[in-house]
């Protein structure tokens, strides 16, 4: 015996909306790739998601024993700071499906906040094991980076779930930790479960093909993936081509769309304007995800200057890919990059120390070749199959279930 069928709750992150915009990003990509890998070790899962502007289908079926079902909540373009008040409206719709299909959930896991509140209520009616992935926190963010604010209700309903739910899931000790230490949750209910890696389409190609194939040329390339927001820190990466005095010239490529018109792309523009390095910053957009290897591939570095990332699924792409990563150390960032061995983590937002790292890579074809290689490696370890299965058991062990074990199916 085993769990069967399980809800996933993702309120305002819909898992077919395309990441690297608007308020598209990490999560949606861990939801689909989670979802994916559980359906296809044989459990069925269904993804509760807000009916939002441009949904054509109701219910969509994304692939082996997963569907998507859209629920009516407030207006489908509704604003993000306002959608907390359509939470029990999104309840009852869920609860009125799930009992018109007479479907019995053997586990409810939620994702960020807004979706934790809505399965805590759902795993009590189903009378399933709540397991909860909050993605960031609340009071984390704050402190991350001046200027954060969140919802006052926000740190509310964390700290409430975190006592409620049966199982809480956290990307690094770094995330367990602020858990326990920020919210008081009890260490005995935190599971530390990485994010996951698709190594089929992450994966090292021939640097000079997808370098021709996107029309590049020789020069030392530095990649930075993600939506483009204040958080993420891109300043530094700005910073940090201005403070090397390499011979050659370096491109930096941005990958993402803003997540606020174009606010923080102005502001980064502005800067290297200022540094004299509008020529060799090019902002791409936002790049399909199944594209984005090809930008992985073609780059020499990849920079993670962020002020916070719980989990940092962007450098762990990269180094599926092969490419070295430059992160700053926070978060869940050191747990993925190995300090000098699949990249370099700095513990200060400092310019000269990023250049210093970024210059030593790119200087030695023979320390961006073990890194890259070191990289994958260490990537390897985490495909989506292997994080699928430390899930199941995770839900299996909440309901006296035997864990999964994959010759079952
Ligand atoms: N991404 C993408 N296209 C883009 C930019 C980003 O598919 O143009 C994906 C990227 O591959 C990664 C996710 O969006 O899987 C961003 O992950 P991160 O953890 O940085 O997300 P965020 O903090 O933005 O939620």
């Amino acid at each position: 015996m085993t769990v069967e069928r399980a809800a996933f709750i993702t309120f305002h992150a819909c898992p077919l909306a395309a990441p690297g915009q608007g308020k598209s990003g990490g999560m949606n990509v861990y939801v689909r790739q989670l979802a994916a890998a559980l359906g296809e070790k044989g459990m069925r899962i269904d993804i509760f998601t807000r009916e939002h502007a441009g949904v054509s289908n109701h219910i969509e079926t994304i692939g082996p024993n997963v569907r998507v079902v859209h629920l009516k909540a407030g207006a489908p373009d509704a604003h993000l700071g306002d959608l907390y008040a359509h939470l029990p409206e999104f309840l009852s719709e869920l609860n009125s499906f799930r009992e018109a299909e007479g479907l019995e959930y053997g586990a409810v896991h939620s994702h960020y906040w807004l979706s934790a509140w809505v399965g805590q209520e759902l795993a009590k009616a189903a009378g399933a094991p709540h397991v909860v992935t909050f993605h960031t926190l609340g009071h984390i963010k704050m402190q991350s980076r001046a200027g954060e604010i969140e919802p006052e209700e926000r740190t509310q309903v964390e700290a409430e779930v975190m006592a409620s739910a049966d199982r809480i899931v956290a990307f690094s000790p770094h995330e367990k930790d602020a858990m326990v230490r920020l919210y008081q949750a009890a260490p005995e209910k935190v599971s530390l479960v990485p994010c996951g890696v698709d190594l089929s389409v992450f994966r090292p190609l021939d640097q000079k093909s997808v370098r021709a194939r996107l029309g590049l040329n020789g020069e030392k390339i530095l990649l930075y993936v993600g939506r483009v927001e204040p958080l993420k820190g891109l300043d530094l990466l700005v910073e940090t081509a201005a403070q090397m005095d390499s011979e050659e010239k370096v491109r930096m490529m941005v990958v993402g769309a803003d997540a606020n018109g174009d606010k923080e792309m102005d502001r980064v523009k502005q800067l290297a304007k200022e540094r004299d390095l509008d020529k060799q910053i090019e902002f791409v957009g936002q790049v399909d995800h199944s594209e984005l290897p090809l930008y992985y591939n073609a780059a020499d570095v990849c920079v993670v200057p962020s002020y916070y990332e719980s989990f940092g699924l962007v450098a762990l792409e990269s180094m599926a890919c092969g490419t070295p990563v430059v992160a700053t150390r926070v978060g869940g960032l050191p747990t993925i990059v190995h300090h000098g061995r699949t990249g370099y983590l700095k513990s200060w937002r400092c310019p000269e120390a990023f250049a210093n790292s970024v210059e030593m890579i790119i200087s030695s074809d023979g320390l961006q070749q073990s890194m890259g290689e070191a990289a994958r490696r260490r990537a390897e370890g985490m495909g989506w199959d292997n994080v699928a299965g430390i899930m199941w058991d995770e839900y299996a062990v909440l309901t006296g279930n035997t864990p999964h074990d994959d010759n079952e199916t």
